[in-house]
């Protein structure tokens, strides 16, 4: 297993994330613990946003909060001088509270509500994209209503999906997200748009899916918007000023995996887009990404405590952890793969292959299958690698199991960014019966 980020092996054998002992972290906050290494998020932060600013191209680097969400989170984000992505009015609540300054927040969503754009407004969010014909109107009402004016790019479907290492082409678009690029709806989305006095159009976005290791996709999806613009710059006058292209830059989990670094993603974008519109003839956009998985998840670790285990002769042994798809359900969800070690014996024999179950009730439950582990004994230390995007974002209370705490490391530092939750927290809602 190859280690990422700050992550080494210590004189005691123990797995070291941003020069603090994993092993004293578990001691101190208990297990399972989400354990983050901040410099690596700033790393990956950087690789984005400085290989814009060395080419001298405008550009917006916004955070996809989705991935991870918390205060701590979004006061490291703004340190580091990126945009954020919100989806919902509790993410826009979090970035308020942690102080988040409102321009270069852009609120994503199919279904914004009109309680969520009231409350966006009010905190003079910097950016909407703009999903669907109801939420033209319905923003064009709210702004009016309010007195005031908004910025809006409109979120098209280039009809081009990527995953991995495909990506795919469609004629009809069919994604509940966005408009149809070359169906008319986007034309038409413009030209309502632009008949507004309240919305500021500022260009377009598409995000063509997650976890791509290669650049065809969004070299598809750039070319054939521009290939538009040209169009709406003809029949419209419609000069477009951002061009964003979203996010899904891969990431680590296994070995297998083979992700570009940010800079190459950045690089490549930045070449084809300036080629593209230069051979137009256009004025070059803003080129505004939005990496979620890539800025946080390979910074994130999970550290779980081993239990019981269970042999099936001749079949596998199941080795049980006090976490499981509560922290993490993206196992179970899409049967995404992980690679782990014990965090206390790092430098033992991986010579016994196991499958890693988590506790809750549910077979599905499991976290990983068929690794090879130093032979994993009641309270051995489990680390899992590359847990940082989707896991806390997306944590349960099934089987009224607390969520766990959330740690950030850096130099040899330790902080808690989220309590773990306590039984208080998990009945803090719940209501005596008063009727029988
Ligand atoms: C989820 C999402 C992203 C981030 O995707 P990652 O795969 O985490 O990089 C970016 N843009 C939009 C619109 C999204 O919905």
């Amino acid at each position: 297993m190859e280690l990422h980020g700050t992550s080494t092996i210590n004189t005691q054998n123990h797995l070291e994330i941003g020069g603090v002992d994993t092993v004293t972290l578990a001691k101190e906050y208990g297990t399972p613990l989400y354990i983050y290494d901040v410099a690596a998020i700033r790393q990956h932060a950087r690789g984005f946003k400085e290989t814009f600013e060395k080419a001298k191209v405008s550009a917006q680097v916004a955070y996809a909060s989705k991935a991870f969400s918390s205060i701590a989170m979004y006061e490291l984000i703004n340190e580091e001088g990126l945009s954020l992505d919100v989806v919902s009015a509790g993410e826009l609540y979090t970035a308020v509270k942690a102080g988040f300054p409102a321009e270069r927040i852009h609120f994503h969503g199919n279904n914004k509500t009109e309680a969520e754009l009231r409350y966006a407004i009010d905190q003079n969010v910097g950016c909407y994209v703009i999903d669907n014909f109801h939420e033209i109107e319905l923003l064009n009402r709210l702004a009016k209503e309010l007195g005031t004016k908004v910025v809006a790019l409109l979120r098209v479907t280039p009809g081009v999906g990527a995953h991995t290492h495909e990506f795919i082409t469609t004629g009809q678009d069919d994604s509940k997200f966005g408009f149809g690029l070359t169906n008319g709806q986007t034309e038409e989305a413009i030209q309502r748009v632009l008949a507004t006095d309240t919305i500021t159009l500022k260009g377009v976005h598409c995000h063509i899916g997650s976890q791509i290791f290669e650049m065809d996709g969004f070299i598809a999806a750039a070319d054939r918007i521009i290939d538009q613009m040209v169009i709406w710059n003809e029949k419209y006058n419609y000069k477009t000023e951002v061009l964003n292209l979203g996010g899904g830059f891969g990431i680590h989990y296994t070995d297998e995996d083979q992700p570009l670094e940010p800079e190459t993603y950045v690089a490549n974008i930045i070449t084809e887009v300036q080629a593209k519109i230069s051979a137009n003839q256009l004025a070059m956009p803003e080129i505004w990404i939005e990496p979620g998985r890539s800025l946080v998840g390979e910074a994130g670790t999970t550290l779980y405590t081993v239990g019981s285990s269970k042999d099936v002769p001749d079949v596998r042994r199941y080795v049980a952890v006090d976490g499981g798809m509560g922290d993490n359900i993206r196992p179970a969800l899409y049967d995404a793969k992980y690679s782990a070690v014990l965090a206390n014996k790092m430098a033992d024999q991986a010579d016994t292959t196991v499958s890693i179950a988590g506790k809750y009730c549910e077979s599905g439950d499991m976290l990983i299958w068929d690794i090879p582990l130093p032979n994993p004994q009641p309270n051995d230390l489990l680390a899992i690698f590359s847990t940082g995007a989707y896991s806390y974002s997306m944590a349960s209370n099934y089987n009224r199991v607390p969520r766990a705490a959330v740690v950030f490391v850096e130099h040899g530092e330790h902080q808690l960014v989220v309590k773990r939750e306590t039984f208080e927290d998990i009945i803090q809602n719940d209501l005596h019966l008063t009727k029988r």
